[in-house]
């Protein structure tokens, strides 16, 4: 037998390379999709992450999409940063329900100093219960990277968003480069990196282009790649903002899965808004990771029953993370929630849980 070689990954992605792809017939696009997809992961699985605000409302930031910004007229019910044995307590929870990555979100344009320590603790504790670890707190210096790192943090979430060319009709508080340079920090303090971008914000398909070409292109690529459609939040100024037809977003996912094929590409925030239909698409075109629980950070998620009877439907496990594919307990935990599709409970309900700093 004949086994196909895989595709090298690259980072040498050219913009007009990348419109041809986008501009393919879509039945070709999802067939090349398809092929890679399957030369680097199991196509009946996807990772599931578990997300919890720990710190939620007033940010500094201004990001048009985003409910979380003091700069909005949003009803966003605020929190201070949660104390470190609640997010034990809910990192415990998850886990004895078969949860393998806890993410941990704060609305900060970046962290104090004197939140730190906590931050650290955070990570420790929850490290500790044998679990991959992710964070989002916004800007990071190189120092507060290293001790991220040195803490046992496993993936740090920063997203681009956007194109560069669209950033700033997004975002005014920050800029690319600002982004790009807490990557580089996350990077060389030896962190996985979670970076990713929002369809539907109104950008055009060179913008989405820009942002894959941007994402692809990194000295290494991101090791998950959320692919958000936005969530048009009451109060922001993205509030009115025309829907994205499905099938660019579809379309979107199976170039990022083309472009980075070892990635786990994120079928993120705007779930609620799709058809399962359009979530199978997704899967199809190489989507492998889900956020899972009724909120996603501020915005709402499709309840976590109606995940597992799709996931059912279409023959889709949960994928174990490598530390936890031997820990027989929390599989068969895991399997037999699934089976009783008891994940409304099992999952901590994160609606309260913040945007993405
Ligand atoms: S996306 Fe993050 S940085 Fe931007 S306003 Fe929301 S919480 Fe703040």
């Amino acid at each position: 037998m004949t086994v196909a070689a895989q595709p090298l990954i690259r980072h040498d992605w050219s913009q007009d390379e990348v419109r041809a792809l986008f501009e393919l017939p879509f039945n070709e696009l999802l067939f090349r999709a398809q092929t890679v997809h399957r030369q680097y992961f199991n196509p009946n699985e996807v990772q599931i992450s578990t997300l919890l605000s720990i710190k939620t409302g007033a940010c500094p930031e201004d990001c048009a999409y985003c409910p979380q910004s003091a700069h909005h007229g949003t009803d966003l019910e605020k929190e201070k940063l949660m104390a470190v044995a609640k997010v034990v307590e809910e990192a415990k929870a998850a886990k004895a329900r078969g949860a393998t990555r806890f993410c941990m979100g704060a609305a900060w344009r970046n962290p104090h100093e004197r939140d730190m320590p906590y931050v650290l603790e955070m990570v420790g504790q929850v490290k500790a219960l044998g679990m991959e670890t992710c964070m989002t707190l916004g800007m990071l210096s190189q120092s507060q990277a290293q001790a991220l790192a040195n803490a046992g943090l496993d993936y740090y979430n920063h997203n681009l968003d956007t194109s560069e060319s669209f950033y700033g009709k997004i975002i005014t508080t920050r800029t690319y480069s600002d982004r790009l340079q807490t990557l580089a920090h996350v990077r060389d303090a030896g962190m996985k990196v979670c970076c990713g971008g929002i369809m539907g914000m109104g950008e055009t398909l060179d913008d989405r282009v820009g942002l894959l070409v941007q994402l692809a292109n990194l000295p290494h690529h991101p090791e998950s790649v959320p692919i958000n459609m936005l969530v048009a939040v009451k109060g922001t100024p993205l509030e009115n903002q025309d829907k994205l037809d499905p099938f660019d977003f579809i379309r979107t996912i199976a170039v990022a899965r083309i472009m980075m094929p070892a990635s786990h590409v994120r079928l993120s925030a705007g779930r609620e808004g799709m058809n399962e239909q359009t979530q199978a698409l997704c899967f199809f075109a190489g989507a492998n990771s889900i956020f899972y629980g009724e909120k996603l950070l501020t915005t709402p998620n499709p309840e976590a029953d109606r995940d597992m009877q799709l996931l059912n439907k279409l023959g889709i496990r949960p994928e174990q993370s490598q530390e936890c594919r031997s820990e027989e307990e929390q599989e068969e935990a895991l399997l037999q929630a699934m089976e009783e599709h008891a994940y409304r409970d099992v999952f901590y309900d994160a609606a309260k849980v913040a945007g993405g700093a």
